[in-house]
């Protein structure tokens, strides 16, 4: 890991095709030049990134239940936590607000606070989903303890980034930096120390950009699109960024 120069620290590979293809995307150049935090959204997703990831030194996979299937996991949390012990991160956990099934909603508090629990006791580094519910996320990682944050994607104001910041959080910037005036202004707005890149899969481009078909759909090197983009709307060079985004994605994971 420590040889990439540029980290995605939120993606899904489920959108880079078949699960058995990805040791040989990985064997490309440009591929090994970067790391990954492959996010799980239930058991069998973190099973399949896990297996997909062995003999990859660069793709570590993340174990988490996202919220919107929290539903599912309702009364299984003693599962967690031989896979929070196996994996060297969690995620995504969290809080949905914005595009979760209704039937997950009473189960999501529940589940994301059991995998902060697990997340302190292993001292895991945490990637946390908080579209909507950006003030109740805040207050339950305050409550837990849990050192190792990194906020996702985060749509919430800069006065909610600054709870954030102030609590030792890290954010992970998203594919819609250089296509929306709010991601510019957080990006603008974090320390340098506190900010990291991502692509959340790299079919969010499509999303996020809103174009039908994205170049880098199928491609890890997406996120060097996100590191460009984030650059220019910080004013710096995409070397200056790139270096102290590599600094703060092995102090937020310590692989
Ligand atoms: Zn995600």
């Amino acid at each position: 890991m420590r040889s990439c120069d540029y980290f995605d620290a939120h993606t899904h590979i489920e959108n880079f095709g078949e699960y058995q293809s990805i040791p040989a995307l990985f064997k490309s150049n440009i591929n090994e030049n970067i790391g990954l935090l492959m996010m799980a959204m239930d058991t069998p997703s973190y099973l399949e990134a896990a297996n997909a990831g062995r003999g990859c030194k660069n793709a570590v996979a993340a174990f988490g239940i996202h919220p919107w299937r929290a539903h599912l996991y309702h009364g299984k949390a003693d599962e967690f936590e031989k896979y929070v012990r196996e994996a060297a991160v969690v995620g995504e956990i969290g809080l949905c607000g914005k595009w979760a099934p209704e039937e997950s909603e009473p189960f999501q508090q529940e589940v994301f606070e059991r995998l902060l629990f697990l997340s302190k006791k292993y001292s895991r580094p945490v990637s946390v989903h908080t579209v909507g519910r950006e003030a109740e996320c805040f207050d339950i990682i305050k409550a837990s303890g849990a050192a190792n944050v990194c906020i996702h994607w985060f749509h919430g104001d800069p006065a909610a980034a600054k709870k954030y910041l102030d609590l030792g959080c890290y954010f992970s910037i998203g594919p819609d930096v250089g296509s929306s005036d709010e991601a510019d202004r957080l990006a603008r707005y974090l320390p340098r120390e506190r900010i990291l890149m991502e692509t959340d899969g790299a079919d969010c481009f499509t999303w996020a950009r809103k174009c039908k078909k994205s170049p880098w759909q199928y491609e890890p090197s997406a996120i060097i699109d996100v590191y460009y983009r984030a650059a220019r709307a910080r004013g710096e060079s995409l070397d200056t960024l790139s270096l102290y985004v590599k600094e703060n994605f092995l102090s937020f994971t310590g692989l």
